[in-house]
């Protein structure tokens, strides 16, 4: 079901970047369309070394979804997961990985936290047997959780007895890291890189114009072409994380995939959707893919507050559930709002 919605919204997303040129393209980009961290991904390149360049990407993402898989009992993460306090040696870019995430974990005071697993599992997003846990089952893994509770030592590491990482909020934009590296390498000119709601823009479109990423609208996330608003962007990362994604509905509430880890409740914060969007440089892919999913924690406030700190590394689209599409000043010329989405802009400085 899930893939079939992302297909849906690859296709979608793809039309609407095509149907809103208006020009005739002069070359058609390599492509590939891969299935992996349980996503559909469509990868773009233009160019001579265009075949070369997602012929890599498509290998690298099996790689890293080799290494990084929870689910996968052969991965590295699930290794570790079943380490309980033996060191196990770690490939070079889980490591990195991993102290990415702890750098994300600080920096959003704990919004973002790798080691929620457990508590993830609890609710069923992890297996799709979806159900409300007892507030003391909660209580008790809460106390597993914390990135004190992870422990890198030179090549190896491990976890305590209890612990369990999930990279699923930032592998998406690690990878698309990795596939600017690629880009960069086969001199890739223009391109378009869509892992699951994590879009890596190259360059400009082959036409010369900007590259066009929709912002989904959380009402109506069958529909791919219901945008709330459009961003032009070129050498750019999009990473949108949303409580509409994945959720699951029981007794009227909604429960969706995002887990404040403070509580261990799907996050309240007000908030619809988050898209974080960065300038490519190296490592801001994973960057953009973990702040989207902290700062729909964190809610309005928080986020345009670490935003304020950090204006010069990442611009921000909040939407919110009263309505309101908030856009930071450095978006401003770059985000147009589709008027008939109901939404109320607002530019903020
Ligand atoms: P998606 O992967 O659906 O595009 P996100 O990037 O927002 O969306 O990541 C959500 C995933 O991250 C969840 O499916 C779960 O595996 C994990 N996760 C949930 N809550 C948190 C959190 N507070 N910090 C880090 N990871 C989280
Ligand atoms: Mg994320």
């Amino acid at each position: 079901m899930r893939r079939i919605t992302a297909c849906f919204l690859t296709a979608g997303m793809m039309l609407s970047l095509c149907a809103c040129g208006g020009m005739q393209q002069a070359e058609e980009p390599a492509r590939r369309q891969i299935f992996a961290m349980d996503t559909v991904m469509m990868v773009d390149a233009y160019g001579p070394n265009g075949e070369a360049a997602v012929e890599e990407t498509e290998q690298a993402i099996y790689q890293m979804e080799a290494l990084l898989s929870r689910t996968q009992e052969q991965s590295q993460v699930a290794a570790l997961n079943r380490s309980a306090g033996e060191v196990v040696e770690l490939d070079p870019q889980l490591q990195e990985l991993i102290q990415a995430a702890s750098r994300y974990s600080r920096e959003t005071g704990g919004a973002f936290d790798i080691t929620i697993a457990p508590v993830a599992d609890a609710w069923g997003f992890t297996t799709d047997t979806h159900q409300v846990p007892e507030p003391e089952v909660l209580t008790e893994l809460l106390g597993h959780v914390g990135m004190e509770h992870v422990h890198l030592e030179g090549t190896a590491g491990t976890v305590d007895a209890g612990t369990e990482i999930d990279l699923g909020g930032i592998a998406k934009g690690y990878a698309s890291d990795q596939v600017a590296q690629i880009y960069t390498a086969h001199e890739i000119p223009q391109g378009m890189v869509y892992l699951g709601g994590n879009v890596l823009v190259w360059g400009r479109r082959p036409d010369g114009e900007l590259w066009r990423v929709g912002i989904q609208d959380p009402a109506d996330p069958e529909n791919p072409d219901a945008f709330v608003g459009i961003l032009q962007l070129e050498d750019a990362f999009a990473i949108t994380s949303g409580g509409y994604q994945r959720f699951f509905e029981e007794n009227g509430t909604r429960y969706h995939h995002i887990i404040d880890p403070s509580t261990g409740y799907p996050a309240e914060s007000g908030l619809l959707s988050v898209t974080v969007v960065a300038p490519v440089e190296e490592g801001r892919g994973a960057m953009c893919d973990a702040l989207s999913t902290a700062l729909f924690v964190l809610g309005e406030e928080g986020a345009l507050d670490l935003w304020r700190q950090r204006t010069e590394e990442f611009q921000l689209v909040l939407l919110t559930e009263d309505g309101r599409a908030v856009v930071t000043d450095g978006l401003a010329e770059a985000f147009a709002l589709q008027e008939e989405s109901g939404y109320a802009q607002e530019i903020v400085s």
